[in-house]
């Protein structure tokens, strides 16, 4: 077996190690991840390919590098070294924000790896009575919470959170799945106050997730995404679909939450669709025809009557629908009550005032 060289600064760069990037010599100067030295008494000796702290005395190459700070052994550090190597990452001297910028245009791990790690992930965290209580004003009730897999995000560097990593990352490569990310050696998530929303495909597969945020402003929702973090990668605005199946009633509104919502509280045997917002559409024809949908009941906000910008989005989306010979009807409710969840959650409401 004919072993390959791997630069240190490529096994340095991939443990998330910052290091000098102005440098003509061939020491390199970092910041040792062993004893977390901030003056930069990690030496990487790029004629050699190995590294010494001046501080801990720590020394190796690296391979031994990499196999120390991700907790595995030489072989498998190796194999993983020289697998980035080949998967084409710029060669060398790259910055970390350029590799990151190829990772997240060229590879997110596939859906059904995501979709295993990002429910693993959800049944190791809880739901906090804060966020339950949010996701009953709005009309679920506590079955459609359950299924549906709603889970807070965990305080970052919290109990929780730590073993929630510890375990995910011991289970699974967790690189270029969106949230994650690796500095010094650990992984991490892009965690933000708020809870999950779990947004899946007719199958029920996850995609990806959104976070409700507890103290978001005007923004209310975001993506879990690691776009420019080390080994992370963004995450699209997907698709969410509710009771994916052929041959049901259809409904299209916006926001995978809303769809939840509005499919709990009209208690029917009905499917519906979100765009991640009214303007997004990309991969609905395709959606549409493996559903095999024909007639589309469109609930987008009442705004639609209102708001230059989305009636222009829902224009298009008009004619999106025209082109791929879809029937749609359109439903409006009292614009007093803006999306199509408000407006069932009130008349749920009424019918209890008046039983
Ligand atoms: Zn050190």
């Amino acid at each position: 077996m004919v072993f390959q060289n791997i630069p240190i600064l490529r096994a340095a760069g991939s443990c998330g190690i910052q290091y000098d990037r102005n440098v003509s010599g061939a020491e390199v100067r970092a910041q040792c991840p062993f004893c977390n030295d901030s003056r930069k008494r990690l030496y990487l000796n790029t004629e050699r390919d190995v590294f010494h702290c001046h501080r801990c005395k720590k020394s190796g190459n690296s391979i031994t590098l990499y196999a120390e700070i991700n907790g595995i052994s030489n072989a498998a550090a190796y194999r993983e070294l020289a697998e980035q190597a080949a998967c084409d990452c710029p060669p060398l001297p790259f910055s970390q924000k350029d590799l990151c910028r190829k990772k997240s245009e060229n590879i997110i791990k596939p859906l059904a790896e995501r979709s295993q790690i990002y429910s693993d992930m959800l049944q190791m965290l809880e739901l906090l009575p804060k966020h339950r209580l949010n996701l009953q004003n709005r009309g679920l009730d506590m079955s459609a919470i359950k299924r549906n897999g709603y889970r807070s995000v965990p305080k970052k560097y919290g109990r929780l959170y730590s073993k929630t990593m510890y375990l995910l990352s011991g289970k699974y490569d967790l690189s270029c799945v969106p949230g994650f990310y690796r500095k010094n050696g650990r992984w991490h998530m892009a965690a933000m106050d708020g809870f999950f929303i779990p947004v899946r495909d007719a199958e029920g597969q996850i995609q990806g997730l959104q976070i409700r945020l507890d103290n978001g402003g005007d923004q209310k929702y975001k993506w879990f995404s690691s776009n420019g973090y080390p080994e992370g990668t963004k995450c699209s605005a997907f698709l969410h679909v509710v009771n994916g199946k052929t041959g049901k009633k259809t409904y299209i509104t916006e926001g995978a939450l809303k769809a939840d919502t509005a499919f709990s509280l009209m208690g029917r045997d009905v499917c519906l669709i979100a765009l991640p917002g009214v303007g997004s559409m990309k991969g609905l024809d395709s959606l549409l025809q493996k559903l095999n949908i024909s007639e589309l009941t469109e609930a987008f906000d009442m705004d639609k009557d209102t708001n230059p910008a989305v009636q222009m989005s829902v224009q298009r989306f008009y004619e999106l629908m025209k082109e791929t010979g879809v029937a749609v009807r359109s439903l409006k409710w009292n614009p007093a009550y803006k999306g199509i969840d408000d407006r069932l959650l009130a008349g749920k409401r009424q019918e209890g005032l008046a039983a």
